[in-house]
């Protein structure tokens, strides 16, 4: 789950790390008085997605009473006229830093980020302290600070240490896949402040945490999905509609992954990509099948391919369910099943003799997941 800016600085602030002050407003509201002794301010929509700056909805001014003239600017640039907007007390910035803890996936472990310039353009910075972070022993400032030597003053670098060196701890407690900070602003005074924060938390840990928590960044994802999105979730499985001409139906993400690109080899693209919920496959085949034919309803999408790949649920019964769910309503568009399954699915079925069933109704069925998507390529005119 991504974190919308304003939850993820109060996660920053209970784990004591400094973030400017700030209050939500809300579409209709007004700031509330106390605001008015800031020393200046930043308006920030609260939105999921990055780039806000350049975007034009981070707006900065002197006095509170120009709230409403930076609203009626950011206003304009948003798809929903009712996203929430941070109004903060403005932070007088020396120099922008970046500062993030990351799960690197290929070695299996944390990483820590650090460049000495952040801001909107950090991408464009040249310079990146990676230090890797051990899972059973805890980081320290100096193993970060002796990283940091070339890319900072040795005073800054010290100082930086010690702060970066909280960041894995939080990002393991709060079962974090990202936390970024940028810009972390040094101040004139010497200061360290997130004004900025990008938190990713990984949702298969969501039970260990309040599901009460963050409940601006689940309004706002659930704002992001489309309709057939929030229907896969209320049948027990996530999807990811995409820009495609093809309903992909499959169960784990590698497997969904592989198939995407199985048929990108062959000039066509998949409209949907799905996963499991909780890690766990559930049982939701017909309810998969049904998303596909609400997609294949729609003119741009030429074909239906279903992968189905079993280690130990029986064949025989996927099979059986699949002939009862296909003598139903019948589908819009041509459906082409492959299918794989290891010993202990096969034993009262094989692969091939399922093959064998569907073909002898009709269905195009494959063992081969190359031959079944070359197959729908052909269909579709893309061979
Ligand atoms: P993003 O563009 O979505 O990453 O939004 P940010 O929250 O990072 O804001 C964009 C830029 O506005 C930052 O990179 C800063 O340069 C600037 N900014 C944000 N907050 C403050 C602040 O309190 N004071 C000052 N001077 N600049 C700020
Ligand atoms: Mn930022």
């Amino acid at each position: 789950m991504r974190l919308a800016e304003c939850d993820g600085k109060a996660l920053l602030r209970r784990h004591g790390l400094a973030v400017p002050r700030g209050v939500l407003v809300h579409a209709g509201e007004s700031p509330p008085d106390e605001a008015a002794a800031w020393p200046g301010f930043v308006v920030k929509a609260q939105l999921l997605e990055g780039g806000r700056g350049k975007r034009g909805l981070v707006r900065a001014f002197k006095s509170l009473s120009e709230f409403r003239d930076a609203r009626r600017l950011i206003l304009p640039a948003l798809e929903d006229a009712n996203t929430p907007l941070l109004l903060e007390e403005a932070v007088p910035i020396a120099r922008e830093i970046f500062v993030a803890v990351r799960v690197d996936g290929s070695a299996q472990r944390l990483e820590l980020l650090l460049a000495p310039e952040g801001g909107e353009n950090v991408e464009a910075a040249g310079k990146l302290a990676r230090i890797a972070i051990a899972a059973d022993a805890p980081t320290t400032p100096e193993q970060i600070f002796a990283a940091l030597g070339k890319l900072f003053a040795s005073d800054l670098a010290a100082r930086l240490a010690r702060y970066a060196a909280r960041l894995p701890q939080i990002a393991r407690q709060e079962d974090l896949t990202l936390l970024e900070i940028n810009p972390l602003a040094l101040t004139a005074d010497g200061k360290l402040i997130a004004c900025d924060a990008k938190i990713v938390r990984d949702e298969a840990a969501d039970f260990r945490h309040d599901p009460d928590d963050f409940a601006i960044s689940r309004r706002l994802a659930v704002q992001a999905m489309t309709e057939l999105e929030r229907e896969a979730q209320t049948l027990g499985f996530q999807l990811v509609e995409t820009d495609g001409d093809v309903a992909l139906v499959t169960s784990g993400a590698g497997l969904g992954m592989m198939m995407m690109d199985l048929i990108g080899d062959h000039g066509m693209r998949a409209a949907s990509f799905m996963d499991n919920l909780r890690g766990a496959p559930d049982e939701t085949m017909t309810e998969r099948l049904k998303i596909a034919r609400a997609l294949a309803a729609r003119p741009n999408i030429k074909a239906i391919i279903f992968q189905t790949t079993l280690a130990s649920r029986s064949l025989a019964e996927r099979i059986e369910a699949l002939l009862a769910w296909l003598a139903g309503e019948p589908l819009p568009k041509p459906l082409f099943v492959g299918i794989a399954a290891g010993h202990a699915a096969a034993r009262k079925m094989s692969a091939e003799q399922a093959v064998e069933r569907l073909r002898a109704v009709g269905v195009s069925a494959f063992t081969d997941p190359v031959a079944l998507v070359k197959a729908a390529a052909r269909a579709v005119g893309r061979a």
